[in-house]
Parts: C-alpha cells; structure tokens; sequence
C-alpha cells in the first residue's frame, strides 16, 4: 500500500493502520497461551477508534474500558461484545457505574473500598448481581517511564495487596455483589516478562489463600504493560509474547480458572503510522529544523513521555543523513518529534512517517492551537479505507456559546 497514494488522497497529518499486523498480534497470544482458558481484552485507550475494536471484536477478543464513553464507543462498535467488558479506573462516577450495570458487562476492576460500597448500592438500587475483582496493588516494581508505572504502593491505582483478602470476606453476604476475580495491572511499555511473573505469582498466592477460606476466584486478570521495540531493532514480538506466556504460566501454576489480558499498546502500536508533510526546512545558526504539519496535538508521546520514535522519509532522497530537529507547528517548545535526529535530505512538500505511532497516538490527540485531529485510515489486506474523516472546524466550534 502507497503511504504517499494515501497521503495523496486524505491529506496529512494522516494516521494509516494494518489491520493484519493487530490480527496477528490478537493471534500471538492465543498461540502462546494455547491450553489455558482466556480472554484477551484489548485496553480501548491505545487507539479507541471504532473500526479498530470492531476488528477486535469479529476475532473473539474483549474490551478493558477506563470511562463510560469507553463503553458506549464498544457499544457502537460492537453491541455483542458488552458481555465481554472488563471495567478499569480509580473514579467511576455512579451514571458510569449504572450504564455498565445495566448492558451487563463482565467484569468491575474495583480500586478502592470506597468504589466497592459505591458498587454494591449501585448494583442494590437497579437490583443487578455484579461481578467485581479487587484491583490490587502487588508493590512490583516495573522498569519504565515514571508516568506509566503503576504497581507500586506509591501510586494511586489499586488496592494494597495485603488489604485485599479483608475486603473479598467483607463483602461475602453480599446478595449484590460476586467476588469474581482479580487484577493486576503494573504499567505499561514494560519490556521483560520478570514484573509480571511477579506480580502474578503474589496475586495467585492470594487466590490459593482466599480458596483455603472459602472463596473462590474464577478469574484472574494480569493487566496489560507487555512492551514493544520503539528504537526498530529486530525484535521479535511472537517471541516476546510466548516469554510472557511462559512467566504467566510458571506464576499461575495449577490455577483452572480464566485468565484475562489487557493489552494495549502491543497490540496495535506497531500497526500504526502518522504519516505528515515537510512543511518547510529552517535553518537557526548551526541548527537544522524540519517543520512538519503534524504536531504535539496529533501525537503527544515525545513531549509527554520523552518517547521515541522512528522517523523515516516515505521517498527517501539521495544524499547524506544530517542532525536536525522534527518539530511541529504548535507554539511550544516541547512540540518536537525528535532532536538532533539523524535523517537523510528533506525538502519542503516530503512525507516523512512516524512509525509505531498506533498506540496512544489518535487516541491522546487533542484540538490545542485550534488544530483539527488527524484523519484515520485502515490498510486490510490490499484495500484502505478512511475510518475517521479530518475534524472540520466546524465539528470543533459547534459545542462552543460565543
Ligand atoms: C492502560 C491500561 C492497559 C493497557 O496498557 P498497555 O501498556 O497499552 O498494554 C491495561 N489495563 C489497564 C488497567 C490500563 O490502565
């Protein structure tokens, strides 16, 4: 598939997706975790484009939603799959707690004490048996970027693992509530399988102890967090996901219940592209800035995260690679792609891609500057189609009372 046909066609900034390449990796976990019950439940925040969960939901796989407009965007997408939706967040409000009550979802991930009582009154009033598991916190250190660790006592997410048991034989009379399962989630863009077989084998040790006193655990959720390879090595994703399986299964030896996923970013990151033009080529005393028409807004990683990504011309020039700054247009000096990048000859009018942009790209993008989100196009097979038409300014100003 031409990204410059595409580019052509929809304009840029323009974000392009494989969906074979997010099939494949959804396939990458059946494999390695063939012989064990589970359900993939693919975290709607790494791209919640409708087309994408969809595709998800045709091939079987479930949702980890963080909000209500996270469900009502499975809903639109894929009505069938409310049954298969596990609910994640430290601040469910109660009209969010009602609206996954009443479509019957799976599962609650509740994170607090607060948010259990909140529950079981929600679950009393509108007369529904729920379904909950205890988010909770293994105190498991995961080696990545401080914004996206959260399995530390630290953090906000998650109930102190050591509460937990407490809480599971507190609620056991509970006519409303059935204590289903259990979480986990340590963070993201974690790149060795060790956190997670740590985590999960606190979490199983806890399931084996509340079994001895009465309670049994039918599911048991591990999160998502599982990295991938930013800098373009050559990795190999079927094999980091079986030493993931192979941790997970060590952890979880001898449990026969269902094991849940949440993946996110590894399911859909690699699969994506922000596609944008060279607007112009400046030069600053010795520096060198490639001014390109995405920016920040459309794709927030670097300045939020200090993230990497790859950055190649779409029709490479001759010529020697030279140190320059990707910056876009927006008025920030933290609204840069990459610094002192190395990068071959780029003119004004050139298509430069963003690569393994499918993951916390579409879906952070914001109108700041008064700028329009990015179209989105799908790649399935040979055929692309437009899933996400360019904001218009029109779409931006409707909502506004001058
Ligand atoms: C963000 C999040 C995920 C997905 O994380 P990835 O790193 O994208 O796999 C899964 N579960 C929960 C609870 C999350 O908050």
């Amino acid at each position: 598939m031409s990204l410059e046909a595409l580019a052509n066609k929809y304009g840029t900034p323009l974000y392009v997706y494989s969906a074979d390449q997010i099939l494949d990796r959804l396939g990458m976990f059946h494999e390695a975790l063939e012989g064990r019950d589970h359900l993939v439940c693919y975290a709607v925040k790494a791209n919640s484009s409708l087309a994408i969960l969809k595709l998800l939901a045709e091939h079987g796989a479930g949702f980890d939603i963080v909000s209500g407009g996270e469900l009502d965007r499975v809903l639109a997408a894929a009505p069938e799959a409310a049954g298969r939706v596990v609910f994640s967040g430290v601040g469910k409000t109660a009209d969010e707690i009602d609206h996954a009550l009443n479509v019957g979802i799976l599962e609650f991930n509740v994170e607090s004490e607060a948010e259990l009582d909140l529950l079981s009154a929600r679950a009393a009033k509108l007369k529904r048996k729920t379904r909950f598991a205890l988010r909770v916190n293994p105190d498991v250190f995961a080696e990545t970027h401080p914004y996206i660790s959260t399995g530390l006592r630290e953090h906000k997410f998650g109930i102190d693992i050591k509460r937990a048991a407490e809480l599971y034989k507190r609620v056991k009379g509970n006519k409303w509530l059935e204590a289903h399962g259990i979480s986990v989630h340590i963070g993201s863009q974690i790149r060795s399988a060790d956190p997670f077989g740590a985590a999960l084998g606190r979490v199983h040790k806890l399931v084996r102890q509340l079994r001895r006193e009465g309670i049994e655990l039918r599911s048991i959720d591990a999160g998502g967090g599982l990295g991938i390879d930013y800098h373009g090595g050559n990795s190999d994703p079927a094999a980091r996901v079986r030493d993931y399986a192979v941790a997970i299964n060590a952890a979880l030896d001898g449990f026969e219940g269902r094991l849940l996923l949440e993946p996110g970013r590894f399911l859909v990151a690699q699969a994506g592209a922000l596609v944008t033009r060279v607007l112009n080529v400046k030069q600053n005393g010795r520096k060198t800035f490639v001014i390109t028409d995405a920016a920040m807004n459309d794709l927030i990683r670097p300045a939020l995260y200090q993230a990497h990504h790859e950055i190649v011309p779409v029709m490479p020039r001759a010529g020697r690679a030279r140190a320059v700054d990707i910056v876009g247009p927006v008025c920030e000096s933290g609204d840069f792609f990459a610094r002192d990048r190395k990068l071959a000859p780029v003119e004004t009018g050139d298509l430069l891609a963003l690569l393994d942009a499918g993951a916390y790209g579409m879906s952070q993008a914001s109108n700041y500057n008064t700028r329009l989100r990015p179209a989105e196009v799908l790649v399935e097979g040979k055929r692309a189609r437009l899933i996400k038409r360019r904001e218009t300014i029109a779409d931006l100003l409707a909502t506004e009372i001058p």
